[in-house]
This record gives structure tokens, sequence and C-alpha cells, in this order.
């Protein structure tokens, strides 16, 4: 057998794993649990703890965690060994269904946006298993879920999980009036893919605001940047190919199916995409896949950058969420068909997409916001933060024509009629490769291009899949009524283009005058996260959650703060770096070069009373003045963090975007100016040039 097909899920309790050690009707009643969701019963549930612990224990495990994802955005793990006393000083190795299915660890300093104050501090984990348990480290990893006491989401996949019970409830009422009977389940997929750099580990380790804050906070334009796009699609240097040969070795074991990689287009950038798979499996997958990134750039002597904008004035790194919907059967929904009905349909579930987008741009520009993602939208090759949606020209005329009852095409001029009509062949385009949109839809999916590179991509599954089933429950009761389904259906698009196409836009999304346009459109342009967050709680956004019992109210409560909680945290921790960088390091530096400078001259010109040096006395006099006004705006950087409002979180957010990062952005032109003007042998810091080159 090949090595690769041999090894591949090698680390993952899956199904072929399952089939082989239990008996055929705990494997059957697995099955029904990962299908429909049904619980296991604990006899059940013993058995597969039972296969599950014999296995790991053969593959050299020791330990168990239930593996979660609470509202940090990254994963956590409480390991537990396997040993249980049996007395006589002895132990054997013990893993029991209740310890399977249900776990409490004490989990009490995971944000939880309040939802704790009026709870129980523990929380408690259960088993997730549609999402294949695996080993990691020598320990057995069990996807969970992590909730409250009061049954609150405390984490990301419970709503992800819910959300993904929503599409499939609603899509389910309108396969049904298309006569789809046999389909008994409809789930989302994604294929994510995942942006970042890789730095040599000894630059990194020379630069406080990257160990501190993942990006730099100071850093003169490098002298060759981005420019010539020759980093991209270009030869892959022998240090990163042998990272990426192990990052796929290691991925490919625990069943994650990394399948591309190229270069960026910033020097020092990649890009990892799996295969796309079900939702909650690519959320999970995609957080293994960023923990094992910067696990073994380490063992390479490198430090994989996740952040969403680690040079100012470079391409920021993203997450590109490609998302569909797909049936038990196998038919991806957002697929054109061959047949009227399969057109229509398609077409009804391209319009609840579109949809969706124009209702909650709000939400989907909440599901991306953070401190990071901020530097990214709108800046350097990323979507602006206004949320508009690519169909590409061809798609765009079809539905055009629709709308209009009008003709189609420049040759047979036909009229299309919904249902009824097979849609014409059109071409799928191209130019969805220009990047500039920040949802496009790419022949048969969507790739969402908003999301940032170290996020976990739940929030915006949530929202999509959410959204979307908001429309079809729209649709499923409006044609579940109707006596004529055909007349209905083709009404109901012919409608939703026309209430909705202001979303459509196929044109350049860097561009100035688009700004224009879409206020004209009366689209939302949320420029930074305190902007957009309290969107999270107006009324319809809050409906939306509760109905589909995605999100209480509480829990979206909790969210709301979180987020604002953690974008005035980054900022501080910002300040409080670039403070210590400033004092610490590029002060004396600066003001150390003056001295130089200075004493050269007066060292000439006590050997030549009329040297003139021009150069010494000029270039310390220009470097003077400008360390005095860097230290002025280090002054006023103290000033503003020493006056933080007591207030709410929004204000606070407020506070920290107006205020803080005003100073910060003011202070940091002085220094790169200051750096741009001090010989190499007095910068303290690698620059820009010698970080983005320093893998070779
Ligand atoms: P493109 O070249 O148009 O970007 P790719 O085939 O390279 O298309 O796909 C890009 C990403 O989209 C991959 O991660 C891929 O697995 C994912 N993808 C493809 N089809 C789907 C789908 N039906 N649902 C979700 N993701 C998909
Ligand atoms: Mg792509």
């Amino acid at each position: 057998m090949n090595p690769v097909t041999e090894s591949f899920g090698s680390m993952v309790f899956n199904d072929s794993v399952m089939r082989q050690r239990l008996p055929k009707e705990v494997f059957r009643q697995v099955q029904c649990s990962i299908i429909d969701g049904k619980r296991l019963d604990s006899t059940a549930a013993t058995v597969v703890a039972n296969a599950m612990k014999d296995w790991a224990i053969e593959k050299g495990a020791t330990h168990f965690t239930h593996w979660f994802q609470p509202m940090t955005g990254i994963t956590a793990e409480k390991h537990e060994s396997f040993i249980s006393p049996v007395g006589g000083g002895r132990v054997i190795m013990e893993f029991s269904g209740k310890e399977l299915i249900q776990g409490e660890p004490d989990a009490s300093s995971f944000p939880s946006g309040g939802l704790r104050a009026t709870f129980e501090a523990r929380g408690y984990t259960a088993w997730d298993p549609t999402s294949y348990a695996f080993i990691k480290d020598g320990i057995l990893c069990i996807p969970t879920a992590f909730c409250s006491y009061g049954g609150e989401a405390l984490d990301k996949k419970t709503p992800l999980l819910r959300s993904m019970e929503a599409i499939n409830r609603q899509a389910l009422r309108v396969l049904k009036l298309f006569g789809n009977d046999l389909v008994t389940s409809v789930k989302t997929t994604v294929g994510p893919e995942q942006e970042y750099f890789l730095i040599d580990r000894k630059v990194f380790e020379k630069r406080k605001d990257l160990i501190f804050t993942g990006r730099t906070l100071f850093g003169a334009k490098p002298v060759k940047g981005q420019e010539l796009d020759d980093h991209y699609f270009g030869t892959i240097k022998p240090r990163v190919a042998a990272f990426m040969k192990e990052l796929n070795a290691e991925l490919w074991k625990l069943g994650v199916m990394a399948k591309t990689e190229h270069n960026e287009v910033a020097p020092g950038q990649h890009e990892l995409a799996p295969i796309f798979t079900t939702t909650n499996i690519a959320a999970d997958h995609n957080q293994l896949t960023m923990e094992l990134m910067q696990k073994i750039a380490k063992k390479h002597d490198m430090v994989c950058l996740l952040h969403e904008k680690p040079f100012a004035g470079l391409n920021g790194s993203g997450k590109h969420n490609n998302w569909s919907i797909s049936t038990n059967s196998g038919v991806n929904l957002l697929e054109p068909g061959e047949t009227p009905y399969e057109n229509a349909q398609f077409l009804l579930f391209l319009c609840a997409v579109i949809q969706a987008v124009d209702d909650y741009q709000d939400m989907l520009r909440i599901s991306v916001a953070s401190a990071a993602n901020d530097h990214r939208l709108g800046a350097n090759e990323a979507p602006p933060a206004i949320v508009s949606m690519f169909v590409g020209t061809e798609l765009e005329n079809i539905l055009t024509a629709i709308e209009n009852d009008a003709p189609y095409g420049n040759t047979k001029k036909e009229l299309i009629k919904v249902g009824v009509h097979v849609l014409p062949k059109f071409p799928r385009d191209t130019t969805d490769r220009n990047r500039t949109s920040p949802f496009a839809f790419t022949g048969n999916k969507f790739e969402f291009r908003m999301p940032g590179s170290s996020a976990s991509i739940s929030g915006v599954n949530v929202v999509l899949n959410t959204a979307v089933a908001e429309s079809l429950r729209q649709y499923a009761d409006e044609l579940e009524r109707a006596e004529d389904f055909e007349t209905a259906l083709h009404d109901l698009i012919q409608r939703v283009i026309r209430e909705h196409k202001r979303i459509i836009f196929n044109g350049n999304g860097y561009d100035e005058s688009w700004i224009r346009e879409a206020e004209k459109r009366g689209l939302l342009n949320l420029a930074s996260t305190p902007d957009c967050v309290p969107y999270y709680l107006a009324e319809k956004n809050v409906a939306l959650f509760e109905r589909h019992r995605v999100n209480s109210e509480t829990e979206i409560r909790a969210r709301y703060q979180i987020k604002l909680e953690s974008y005035s945290k980054v900022l501080h921790m910002e300040a409080q770096t670039m403070l210590d960088m400033a004092w610490k390091e590029i002060l004396p530096a600066a003001a150390r070069y003056v001295r130089e400078l200075t004493e050269t001259a007066l060292s000439r010109r006590a050997l030549d009373p009329h040297a003139k040096c021009g150069f010494e006395a000029g270039l310390a006099e220009r470097l003077d003045a400008l360390t005095a006004s860097a230290a002025e705006k280090v002054g006023k950087l103290e000033e503003k963090l020493a006056a933080i409002p007591e207030a709410d979180a929004l204000a606070q957010a407020h506070y920290y975007h107006d205020d803080v990062l005003a100073a910060m952005e003011d202070l940091r032109g002085d220094v790169d100016e200051l750096e741009r003007l001090t010989a190499s042998y007095c910068w303290p810091l690698p620059t820009y040039s010698e970080i983005l080159f320093s893998v070779n």
C-alpha cells in the first residue's frame, strides 16, 4: 500500500476502525447518532468507550481529553489519564461510557461574557459523535461541545451544530416541495483556505511585538515588498517545502485532507487548502491545522504567524470560507442542474443565499470582526468592510432576465420561466479570480473572503447557516401554502431578485467609487469592530438566532460582551508593548545614534575647528527633533492608557479605537521615520526586509 494512503487517518477513530472494533449493533447505533444526532444509550457508550480506549492504547496513548473550543477561539484540553486503581498498588487502564459522553472541566477562567456569573462555575462537555475522536501527542482527543449547567453554549461548536440542524430542517422542507422525498438530511460543507506567514525564529525572538501581539507594531516600509508579485505561486524554498511536507504528513494522519499549498502574494506568505468536508468537521480540522502549523514551524526553526495583518502595507492573511449545501444523496444544491426542476431548485437555493447575505450583512461583518482583522479589511488586496456578493456577469444576466420577464441571451432570446425552462448553460465567470469581492459565487459554492486567518471558522458558518435557514423557512412557508407551485415559485424568485439585487456587485470592490455606490444602495460600511458589534443586539438578529434555536438572547449578549472586551484587551496589550519597546529599545537606540553623530562632529572639530560636519550635525539635529517628537507621542499614549473611561464595554471599545489606536499610529509614524534614518548597526529591531526574507 502507498505510504500516504496507509497513514491517512491512522490516528483517527473513524468509521472503518469502528466497523472493525465494534459489535454490529453498536456500530449501527453510532452511525444513527452521527446521522440523526440521536444520543447513544449508556450500554452502547460503554462499548464504544472501551473500544476507543483499547485502540488508543495500542497507538501509544495514555491520556484522554475532551477537546473543545471555548469562546477564546482556540482549543482547550484537560488531560486525564486512563489509569484507575484496583488495589494492591496496581492500576488498570479504564475509560467509561460516562467519561466518553460527558466531562466536567473546571473551566471557570474561560471567557463567558457574564454567562457564568449567574450559573455554576463548572461547565460540562458533551461528545460530538459527528466529529471523530483522534490521537494527538499521545492523547486521545474527543471532540466535544462545552455548555454551562443552565445549558448555555460556552463554546463555538454548540451554536455551529445547532445552526447545522436549523438549515437541515428548513432545507428539507423546501426539498420536499420539489419532490425530493428520499433526501433525509442536508449538510453544509466547508473548505477553508488558510493563509499564513513563515519567518525565521531568530528574527521573531528579537521582536517583542511579534512575541506578545503576533504583529509588528513598528516597522518602516521595506525596500522590496510585494511590488513585483514575484512571490505569488513562486518556487517553494527548501526549508518551507520541508515544513509543508511534515505538516501534510501529520495532518493526513489526523484525517485532515490537506490538498494544495502555494506561495501567496507577500514575501514569506503561504496558503494551505484542504478538501472540503462537513462544516463542523472542517471547523475542528482547521483548528488542528493552525495548531500543527505553529508546532511544526518551531521544529524547523521558524515561526508561523497566523495574525491577520502581521506587516503594515503588505497583504494580510485571510481564511477563505468555501461554503455549500449538499444532500445525503450527494447532490450539491448550489450546482446548476440539467432539468428545469433541478434548475429551479438551484435558483431557489441561490436566492436563499442572496437574501441571507443582504438581510444579515451586519451579522456577517460581525462574524469576522476582530482588532486584528480590522487592519486587513479594506487594505492591500483584502475585501472591504462592505459586504457584497459576486455572481458573475452571466449569472447576473440570467437573474436580470428572470426579474424583468425579459429574454436572455443574444442568439435565441429565450424567456426564462422558472421551473419550466432549462436554465441556459452559462460559462463559469473567471473574474472571481480578482478577489475583490467579499462573497463570491464560484460555480457550485460560495467563497466568503472576509474571515481572518487566525479566527475559528465556526462564527461565520453559524451566521451563514442560520441566515440561509431563515430565507428557506420563509420560502417553505410561502410555497407550502401555494395553490400553483410553479407560478408561486416563479413569483417568489422574481421578488427575491428584485428585493435583494442591491447586494450583488460584480465590479472592483477595491475601487473608491464602490464605497459611494454601496452607500447609495443602502449597504452597510462598518469599518471597525466597535462600529459593527452593536448590530449584534438588533432585534432582527436576536430574533433570527432565537427562532432557529441557535443562540438564546442571553448567549448573544454574552458573545457581544466578549467580542468587545477582547477587542479592548488586544489594543491594550499592543499599546503596552509599544510603550515597552519605545522606552527600552527604540528611544535609547535613537539617543545613542544622535550621541555618536554629535561626538563624531565634535571630535572632528577638535582636530579642525573649521570642519563643517554637515552630515553628522544635520542628521543629529533631524534625529534629535524626531526623537523628541516620538518621546512626546509616547507620553500621549501613556496618558491615553491612564485615562481609560469607566464605561460599558462598547464605550470602552470606542475609546480604544478612537483614542488609543490613533495615538499608537501617531507614535508609529515617528518611529518608522527614525528607523529609516538610523544606521543599521544602531537599530535594535530586525527590519521588515530582514523579517520577510528571513527564511531561505
Ligand atoms: P477554486 O480553484 O475555484 O478556488 P478549488 O477546487 O480549488 O476551487 O476549491 C477551493 C476550496 O473550496 C477547496 O478547499 C475546496 O475543497 C473547496 N470546495 C470545493 N467544493 C466545495 C463545496 N461543494 N463545498 C465547500 N467547499 C468546497
Ligand atoms: Mg479559491
